[in-house]
């Protein structure tokens, strides 16, 4: 299980997470949508310690964190949630100078000590599970952005994380591509993967997820399913928000 509690987070004097508290359990899909500046980027990067919260805990599997601002976040810490996750960025991120094939298997050599060939064997059958493993030998820059955005989520799976998490992982992609990248992140819910997803794709949001949080200004605004939030919010503000994007 996933949970986070009374979470803040400032940047100086800009306060931009005020207080959230969340929950998902196990194989669930969570989907993050609201306007821009609304603290979305920043709360999917405190799941994985991307961002330090000043306050509050996050609890990912048997590891439970508490924060403190005047206190520092203990390595170890660190590590033990990063291995939980994976993290897909907007612009893939993939190591330029590696090869499809090494950027996957990177993660499992480096930070969990798995043996070249082992990690190997993994890392092509995930290429082969995002469709992507006759280009094992290509690199980075002989790719398209939808093929690339395939091979960070294989990167991003092959630590065999508890929890995925995706920062728009379609804005930077041509309309085209975006589909692609959208149906294996569906294949991944259908086989029960556990994702935190920010989007703005609210088609994708309805069929994908479990759960819809809306935020608005550092708070959560609406939560629920996707009929809820999407087609019935409470607050007028939500209403707004979902009326421009139509
Ligand atoms: P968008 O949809 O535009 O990506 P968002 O909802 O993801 O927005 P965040 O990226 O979390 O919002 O940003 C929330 C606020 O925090 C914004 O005002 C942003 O400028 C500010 N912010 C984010 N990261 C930093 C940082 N490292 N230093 C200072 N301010 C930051």
């Amino acid at each position: 299980m996933i949970e986070i509690l009374n979470l803040h987070k400032s940047f100086g004097s800009l306060e931009v997470l005020k207080g959230i508290d969340l929950k998902l359990d196990h194989g669930k899909v969570l989907v993050i949508i609201g306007p821009s500046g609304s603290g979305k980027t920043t709360l999917l990067r405190c799941f994985n310690l991307l961002e330090i919260p000043d306050d509050g805990s996050i609890v990912i599997g048997d590891t439970r964190l508490s924060f403190k601002e005047s206190k520092k976040v203990p390595t170890s810490d660190v590590i033990s949630i990063r291995q939980k996750t994976g993290m897909v960025f907007q612009s893939y991120n993939l190591f330029p100078h590696m090869t499809v094939i090494g950027n996957v298997m990177e993660g499992p050599v480096t930070v969990q000590k798995r043996s070249k060939s082992d990690a190997r064997k993994r890392a092509l059958v995930l290429l082969e599970k995002v469709g992507l493993a006759e280009k094992a030998d290509s690199y980075p820059h002989q790719l398209s952005g939808g093929q690339q955005q395939r091979v960070a989520i294989a990167r991003a799976m092959a630590v065999e994380p508890e929890v995925l998490l995706f920062d728009e992982p379609t804005s930077a992609l041509d309309p085209e591509l975006v589909g692609e990248v959208l149906k294996v992140i569906k294949q991944l819910a259908a086989e029960g993967m556990t994702m935190i997803i920010i989007t703005h794709e609210m088609k994708f949001a309805a069929d994908v997820a479990d759960k819809i949080i809306l935020m608005d200004d550092g708070y959560i605004l609406e939560e629920g399913s996707p009929l809820e939030v999407l087609e019935q919010p409470k607050s007028t503000r939500a209403l707004q928000f979902l009326n421009r994007l139509s």
